[in-house]
Order: C-alpha cells, then sequence, then structure tokens
C-alpha cells in the first residue's frame, strides 16, 4: 500500500538523544546536501524515499525511544511509506550486531564515526573540504557547537566512552573557522558541548586550552552569545573564568554535571572528586563570577545508595541552590564499571527519591526567579507559541533551561532572532514572564 509517491532523492533524518547527536545529523545533511540529495529534518511529508535515524543508546528510556523509533520506519517501510531504512548513531555502535540479528528489515547499521560510510552506502562522496559544515536544524540564530567527541574519564555508569570512544579535541583553527562560517550565516549563539568540556585540548596540545578556544571564538565577529556545557568538575580550568570575566559576549553560564554529592557515591562512581572538594568549587566559581548560572545533573538509585547517602545529596541541594537541576535514576548498562555491582535500589525508590530532589528543585526555582522580577535582563527570541514571544536570557539554554514569556501586543512586538531587552514583571517555577524596555 503505497500513500504518497516517493521521491527517489529525498532523505528524512531523524534525531534522538543529546545535542552531539544534533549536530551530528546537521553535519550528515550538509554532507548529503552537498551531493544534490534533497535532505528533511523529522518531516512529516511521507514522501522521502530514505530515512536515516540517529538513534541514542544513553540508557534504558532513550534505548527504548531508538527502538521504537526504528520500529515504526521499519512497519513505514513494510507498507511502502519508505524505501530505505538506514540506522546509525549511539545505539548501533553499541548494540549492531544484535540489531542487524533482530531488525533485518533495516537495511544497515551505522557506528558514531562513520559518516563516510553512509555516504558511501548512498552512492554519495564525502567532500572532507566540508568539515565541520552543517545544515541547522535549530532556529538560525543559535547552534550547537561541539569542539570534541569522545571521554577519556572512568565514571563506572557511564557507557557514552563505550559508543564515542577517546577523547579528540577538533583544532582550534578548525572550531574557529566554523564559528565564522556560522556567523555569516546569521548565527548569534553558540552552545559549547563535548562529552567533557573541560578536557578539551589535553590531547591537541597536552594542556587545558578551553580558556585559549573561548578568546579565540569570542572574538568572531557577529558571535554574540558563548555558553558553556558539560564541564567535568576535576582538573576545572580556572582561567576560563577569567576570559568569561574578561568578554562580554561569553554568557555568565556553566553546565556542569556532578551526578551526586555523598563522597561515598563519588568514590563508587569513581568520579575523582569529594564533596568536600566539589562544593568548594562551586563555591569558588561563584566568587570568580558573581552572578553566574550554574546548571547541574544528578544521579539517583546508584548500587550502594543508602538513605543516608540521598539525605547528603538532598541537604546539599538545598544548600547550594543551583539556578537550573536535572536528576536522572540510575540505569543498570551492560559492559560498565558499575554493572558488575548489583542494581540493588529499587526502581520506585529510584524514582521517588528522582522526584524528592526535583520537588526541592523547583521551590529553589521559584524562589530564585522571583528575585529576578522588576529586574531588565537582554532576551533572544526563539519562537512565538500562541500569544506569546517566547525567548531566553544569557541564564538559559534552549530546551533545558527557563524561558522568557513576552505577551504579543503593539508595545511588545520582537522579530526571532533579535535580542530585546526585558522588564520582568512576573515569575513561576521555570518561566519569566515581562514586557519590552
Ligand atoms: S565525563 Fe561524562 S561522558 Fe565521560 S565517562 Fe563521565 S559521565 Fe560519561
Amino acid at each position: 500500500m503505497k500513500t504518497k509517491t516517493l521521491k527517489k532523492n529525498k532523505i528524512n533524518i531523524v534525531t534522538l538523544g543529546c545535542s552531539k547527536n544534533i549536530y551530528d545529523s546537521e553535519e550528515l545533511m550538509a554532507q548529503l546536501k552537498a551531493n544534490k540529495f534533497d535532505v528533511v529534518h523529522e518531516s512529516n511529508e511521507e514522501d522521502s524515499a530514505i530515512a536515516i535515524i540517529n538513534t541514542c543508546g544513553f540508557i534504558d528510556n532513550a534505548k527504548q525511544e531508538s527502538i521504537d523509533t526504528i520500529l515504526n520506519f521499519v512497519d513505514a517501510k513494510e507498507e511502502g511509506r519508505v524505501d530505505k531504512v538506514y540506522v546509525t548513531g549511539c545505539l548501533s555502535q553499541r548494540y549492531k550486531e544484535d540489531l542487524e540479528k533482530e531488525i533485518p528489515n533495516v537495511d544497515a547499521f551505522f557506528g558514531t564515526n562513520e559518516l563516510p560510510n553512509i555516504l558511501k552506502t548512498l552512492r554519495a562522496d564525502y567532500k572532507k573540504e566540508l568539515v565541520g559544515e552543517r545544515i541547522l536544524t535549530t532556529p538560525s540564530h543559535y547552534a550547537y557547537f561541539k569542539i570534541a567527541e569522545g571521554c577519556d574519564r572512568p565514571c563506572s555508569f557511564c557507557a557514552i566512552p563505550i559508543m564515542r570512544g577517546k577523547h579528540r579535541s577538533t583544532p582550534m583553527e578548525q572550531l574557529v573557522e566554523n564559528a565564522k562560517q556560522l556567523a555569516a550565516k546569521g548565527v548569534k549563539e553558540l552552545m559549547l558541548i563535548a562529552q567533557d568540556l573541560t578536557y578539551y585540548g589535553l590531547d591537541l596540545y597536552k594542556k587545558r586550552a578551553l580558556a585559549d578556544l573561548l578568546r579565540q571564538l569570542s572574538d568572531v565577529e557577529g558571535i554574540e552569545w558563548i555558553k558553556l556545557h558539560y564541564a567535568y568538575p576535576s582538573g576545572f580550568p580556572m582561567d576560563v573564568f577569567d576570559v568569561m570575566n574578561e568578554r562580554d559576549n561569553i554568557c555568565l553560564y556553566l553546565d556542569m554535571p556532578l551526578q551526586h554529592a555523598s563522597t561515598n557515591m563519588l568514590k563508587a562512581m569513581r568520579r575523582g572528586i569529594t564533596k568536600e572538594k566539589t562544593t568548594q568549587l562551586v563555591k569558588d566559581i561563584r566568587a570568580k563570577v558573581p552572578g553566574i548560572a550554574m546548571r547541574t545533573t544528578l544521579i539517583a538509585g546508584y548500587p550502594g545508595e543508602t538513605e543516608e547517602d540521598f539525605k547528603e545529596m538532598y541537604d546539599w541541594v538545598a544548600e547550594m541552590r543551583f539556578d537550573r537541576l536535572g536528576i536522572f535514576t540510575y540505569s543498570h548498562e551492560e559492559n560498565t564499571h558499575a554493572h558488575n555491582f548489583e542494581d540493588d535500589v529499587p526502581e520506585e525508590v529510584k524514582k521517588q527519591r528522582a522526584e524528592e530532589i526535583m520537588d526541592l528543585q523547583s521551590g529553589i526555582s521559584w524562589e530564585l526567579n522571583q528575585e529576578k522580577i522588576g529586574k531588565i535582563f537582554k532576551v533572544l527570541f526563539d519562537r512565538v507559541e500562541g500569544d506569546y514571544f517566547i525567548g531566553r536570557t544569557e541564564f538559559d539554554s534552549p530546551e533545558v533551561d527557563n524561558e522568557v514569556l513576552v505577551k504579543k501586543t503593539d508595545d511588545n512586538f520582537v522579530r526571532i532572532g533579535d535580542f530585546a531587552h526585558v522588564k520582568i514583571t512576573s515569575a513561576d517555577y521555570f518561566d519569566l514572564f515581562g514586557e519590552v524596555v
């Protein structure tokens, strides 16, 4: 049963998982377009003859979502709504052999570092001169900016090194060139990402070179905001904050997953840092950059986590008052060090603990947001939704942080992709409301 004529030369790319996968899909799209394919991202048109699914293999929920998406496209293929289905990304890297056996109707599975092979399979050329070039899937005024791939850290719960390999920094010259290309296309905000941002340069330049890179990116004309994500706490290159204080276009924002607060758990997780050192680092950062917004991510229910460990993390979150915080329930991942231990915290206890932390954090976020009422912030507007223009301050990243909502009125007119100054008039748990001034 065919519903629509399929366009032989049209490819629909579907991206699951994190911003690094978004980056990889965008790079693949640029290569395909340069090879004269008609490329779309997550289209509902159902007229693409080829689908490529960029999967996530991080934790259970993400893996299930990837498998469900693959099966949906395999069904579509059986119904003639697509001709070819290809799968790439982390799930495919990690479980290629099992997936080939279990879902034989997929035309081919590729790993996380197989862009040239995907192109070869589609009888397209890999164009080296286009490395770093992308077709953005984000609004055109901001872009995720991957500065390195892979990770050398031994965190016991994490399967990312299995899927993404060892840490590889992208040369600074290439990154600066890519940033210039993006700025020339109208990108104003760069979200710097990696598996471990603070490790940047240790492989290539035998030193932590994130501060140097930031200075060079900050010099790129047109880039008005630069945000830091996925920093690692131990061995933190504090010179990064000198550049942050020095340069107006480096946002007072830091995303640094910390995973837990009890030293007992941090040791078991092989994080290479203690509660005391983590607390001191957060205090040092706040002293060095007053007003910095800090985001972190935690894990609830790691093997052996006692009620006391959890209480310690809970009290610490109450004390540290992060601006933004997310929490995962521990997922027992094969081939990770933690998989050698018994996954002894019951699922409902993991969920309960994660909920308690998020309830606590919602209260903190609400209080911190109330303090913003009456203040004026520079806001970058991302989209229109119903009666509102929706944007973010320099303290907010897309998809994960607070948003600023400005009612659409004659006085309050902004263009998407533009900055405007907004006076905050009210606030709730995760959103701010205001008017253009
Ligand atoms: S630093 Fe992050 S990506 Fe690397 S092993 Fe640890 S948790 Fe995984």
